[in-house]
């Protein structure tokens, strides 16, 4: 099957790249990938995206973008790409139903995923206590207690972040040190309400409706190991994310952690028609509202781009 333009992932980049592609007549075809609707699908409610002054739930949000897309000719397909040879126009891209499809231009917007423990609590508590995003959920913890995993600068964001909301940021590091950059280790050190617990890792979490605590272990597997239960409210990932950019990368060029390099601040790859857009080429803000207006840059770059064909 052949299409013009193939938008690659189905987060608020491909919907909104699926908007302006279909208003300017392109009829692209979305490939909605493993998690149709994308990261937010994976929140509860958002407050932050403009156009909602008493927020809106995450899946109708997704849903709305969806039928925004549909609205204007976009074919949604349910399948994810596992292999691609943009080597030469057409570009070449195959799915795991055993299709290729043929696509002169491609917007990859596949995005990223949050890493997880891979504990099976975090999925029982998904939504009811267990985040991997306090900018999104953090509002829900004003003057809770909430814990954040990790030790990185990312970590650091969050636990600040959420220090300016909650009673009282945990921070479980399982390292006896911080690895965040100087500044940031600084300034949750200074934080009066952040405590940083090193050394100690997470067992699991309890809670008869969400999360009240988490059991941990300090110094496991070492002489005076201990393992005690913390009472939480909420429990933030912040041990780094993965940008879904691995079947692209023989042919776009990634950073060192896999997000996907374009030139400036364009959604350009650097290979004509290819454009990248959303959290799959953005290691700083992953916000939904950001990963939308990269999603309408790539579609109106691609709208050009085929007009020159
Ligand atoms: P990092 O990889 O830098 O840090 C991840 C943290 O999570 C580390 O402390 C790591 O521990 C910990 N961790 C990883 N896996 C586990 C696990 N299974 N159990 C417990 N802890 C775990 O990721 P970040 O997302 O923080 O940062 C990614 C990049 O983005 C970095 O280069 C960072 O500097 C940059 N960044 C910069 C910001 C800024 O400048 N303002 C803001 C956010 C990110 P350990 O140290 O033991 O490996």
């Amino acid at each position: 099957m052949h299409t013009q333009l193939l938008i690659v992932g189905s987060g608020p980049a491909g919907y909104t790249a699926a908007i302006y592609a279909g208003r300017a007549g392109l009829q692209p075809t979305i490939l909605e990938g493993i998690q149709p609707g994308g990261q937010l699908t994976i929140t509860t409610e958002v407050e932050n995206f403009p156009g909602f002054p008493q927020g809106v739930d995450a899946n109708e949000l997704m849903l709305n973008m969806r039928q925004q897309a549909e609205r204007f000719g976009a074919v949604i397909r349910s399948e994810s790409v596992i292999r691609t040879d943009f080597s030469q126009r057409p570009y070449r891209l195959w799915t795991d139903t055993d299709t290729e499809l043929t696509a002169d231009s491609v917007i990859i917007a596949t995005g990223a995923s949050a890493k997880y423990l891979g504990l099976a609590d975090e999925q029982k508590y998904m939504g009811q206590g267990v985040s991997a995003c306090a900018t999104c959920d953090g509002f829900f913890y004003r003057k809770k207690v909430v814990a954040v995993v990790g030790g990185g600068d990312t970590a650091c964001e969050e636990a600040l972040y959420l220090a300016g909301l909650a009673a009282k940021v945990y921070m479980i590091v399982r390292k006896p040190f911080l690895r965040a950059s100087q500044i940031m280790q600084q300034r949750v050190m200074d934080h009066p309400s952040i405590e940083i617990l090193f050394e100690t890792n997470t067992l699991g979490l309890y809670g008869e409706n969400g999360v009240e605590g988490a059991h941990l272990i300090f110094k496991k597997g070492e002489q005076g190991e201990r393992t005690y239960d913390l009472p939480i409210d909420g429990f933030f990932l912040a041990i780094g994310h993965r940008p879904n950019s691995e079947v692209f990368r023989p042919w776009v060029s990634v950073d060192d952690a896999g997000y996907i390099q374009t030139e400036g601040d364009t959604p350009r790859t650097g290979i004509a028609g290819i454009y990248a857009a959303g959290d799959v080429a953005d290691p700083h803000y992953r916000q939904a509202v950001v990963a939308a207006g990269s999603g309408a840059k790539a579609a109106i770059e691609a709208e050009k781009y085929l007009k020159t064909l």
